[in-house]
């Protein structure tokens, strides 16, 4: 029915920090199994409302549904277990430890807090291991899986964060700027993988790289001083006078 219709939804969000409105009466509807790009110039609020979608922000007003299901107070890790998940950022991996450790302590963090508390050797965590395997060969990263995570490009460890944000298996994925700071080398990698999890998750990026973000989403919101200008297909969005007079500040 309409009611599964939607993954994730914002509905009137408005976030204000003392007597700054950074987000005001915005609403966002995202359908299951497809990439929502959000665009927008510096300050349009796009970190607010992401920060809102993962729960590290509460909206001053508004809600947020995930599935249906009001989140909008729910804290971040109880909208992990209602299947969302943000992407791990370079900071939070381990560094010393390989590409394959890393997924696999995303893939297992509370199988291996048990296992920890018994005194059972992290080795026995099969599962955590078996995923871990899954989800580098998922994102390409297979062929580099034994390396320390500090030896990867910083593409490779741009595509580690999102394989660890992958291994519990989320359905809805956000996404802040996944090819921020990469090389133009490392792009494609990132756009295929991007691509393919369109077909198989329901994602919600923020992006500054208008081309790629043109080529894999299938609807854009462009965010301009804390309101939505307009969402729509990226066809429609490309030919839009008004988000060009947005980006071109006239
Ligand atoms: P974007 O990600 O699009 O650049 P942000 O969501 O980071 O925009 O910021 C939107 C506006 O809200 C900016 O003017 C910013 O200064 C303001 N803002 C964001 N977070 C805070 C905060 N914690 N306290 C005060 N102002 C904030």
């Amino acid at each position: 029915g309409t009611r599964d219709a939607t993954a994730l939804e914002m509905v009137g969000v408005t976030r204000r920090f003392g007597g700054f409105t950074a987000l005001e009466e915005v609403s966002l509807s995202i359908a299951p199994g497809t990439l929502h790009a959000i665009i927008g110039p510096n300050g349009a609020g796009k970190t607010t409302l992401f920060n809102i979608l993962t729960g590290r922000l509460r909206p001053t007003a508004g809600r947020v549904l995930v599935n249906g299901r009001p989140a909008h107070q729910s804290p971040e890790h109880r909208r992990v277990a209602m299947g969302v998940a943000r992407s791990f950022q370079v900071t939070s991996l381990f560094q010393d430890l390989t590409v394959r450790e890393n997924v696999r302590l995303a893939a297992s963090g509370r199988r291996l807090r048990r296992a920890l508390s018994m005194w059972r050797p992290v080795e026995h965590d099969h599962a955590g291991l078996a995923r871990a395997g899954e989800v580098l060969d998922q994102v390409g990263l297979d062929r580099v899986a034994e390396r320390r995570a500090a030896e990867l490009s910083h593409g490779q460890q741009r595509l580690l964060e999102v394989a660890m944000a992958l291994a519990p298996r989320p359905r809805i994925l956000l996404l802040d700027e996944p090819t921020s700071g990469m090389g133009v080398d490392d792009i494609p990698a990132m756009e295929s993988l991007l691509a393919r999890l369109a077909g198989t998750h329901t994602v919600v990026m923020i992006e500054h790289n208008m081309a790629l973000t043109m080529r894999v989403a299938d609807r854009i919101t462009v965010l301009v001083s804390g309101r939505v200008l307009t969402s729509g297909p990226p066809e429609q969005i490309q030919s839009d006078v008004e988000v060009r007079r947005a980006y071109l500040g006239g």
